[in-house]
């Protein structure tokens, strides 16, 4: 039995590792997916190929998150072509290391351009789409669901990466304020934390086989994550199955975080 069918989901960073991983587990659970890509044009057209070729449903939105104007115009896209918004998931994320003396402000304003206020515009936009909508009497569900990719580093700290710590810190505190804020309308916020997972954004943390196994020393499971362990958690998030779950986060970190 699919979980999401008739629903209707934007993804946004649906291009690349998590995010593209989320489009098409979501797909298999039979949603409508809009895959929301910054750049890589040709990536997102793949993927909506590839749920195409087993009977979905997908388009492509290029969009900034981070710019307001881009936001608006993205969700009027999904909504003119779908008629409505079902899940939101507000996935794309970026880091920017640097020593904490070196950090220069640009480096800390674009991770938090991205991954704070990116997440606050698209939040925005989807509850303003839900509560457009209305309650569903009928329906004894959310109808509307959001699912932010935070990470461990909402409670973990990470030197070398103050910004994106900040971020995801400050991200955990907004999507709680923000489910505690929504929930009266029938609309659940949550999140997923993952740990180390094998994509492009961290591919230097195991650039050789010991910084690998160093990694690995700080993971109980003794396994790096797939993307795919994250995107089935998303699907759980934003369907039926965890109706009674609310400004929840869900680490998905082999127990990196049980300390
Ligand atoms: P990734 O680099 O493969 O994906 C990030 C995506 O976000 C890309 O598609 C990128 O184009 C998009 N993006 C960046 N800036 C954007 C913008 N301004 N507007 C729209 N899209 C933008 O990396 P990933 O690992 O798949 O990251 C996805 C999310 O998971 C991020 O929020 C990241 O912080 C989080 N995360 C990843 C890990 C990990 O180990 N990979 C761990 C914890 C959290």
């Amino acid at each position: 039995e699919k979980s999401l069918v008739g629903q209707r989901a934007l993804v946004t960073g649906g291009n690349s590792g998590i995010g593209a991983a989320i489009a098409l587990a979501l797909a298999e659970a039979g949603a409508r997916v809009a895959i929301n890509y910054l750049s890589n044009v040709e990536e997102a057209q793949a993927l909506v190929a590839e749920i195409q070729a087993s009977g979905g449903e997908a388009i492509t939105i290029q969009a900034d998150v981070s710019q307001e104007d881009q936001v608006i115009a993205m969700f009027q896209q999904v909504i003119e072509t779908w008629g409505s918004l079902d899940i939101l998931v507000a996935n794309a994320g970026i880091q920017q290391y640097a020593p904490f003396v070196d950090m220069t402000l640009a480096q800390w304003d674009s991770v938090m351009a991205v991954n704070l206020t990116g997440q606050f515009l698209c939040a925005r936009e989807a509850v303003k789409e839900f509560l457009r909508r209305g309650v569903v009497p009928e329906l004894s569900c959310a109808t509307g669901k959001i699912v932010c990719t935070s990470s461990v580093h909402d409670i973990i700290p990470w030197a070398g990466h103050v910004n994106y710590a900040a971020s995801k810190g400050g991200l955990l505190m907004f999507m709680k304020s923000l489910a505690q804020e929504v929930a009266h309308m029938k609309i659940r916020v949550n999140a997923v934390s993952p740990g180390a997972i094998r994509t492009p954004i961290n591919r230097s943390a195991w650039e050789t086989p010991e910084m690998e196994e160093n990694l690995l020393k700080l993971i109980p499971y003794e396994r790096i994550g797939d993307p795919a362990d994250v995107a089935q958690a998303v699907v759980w998030l934003a369907s039926d199955a965890s109706d009674y779950v609310v400004g929840a986060t869900l680490y998905i970190d082999g127990g990196m975080t049980l300390y």
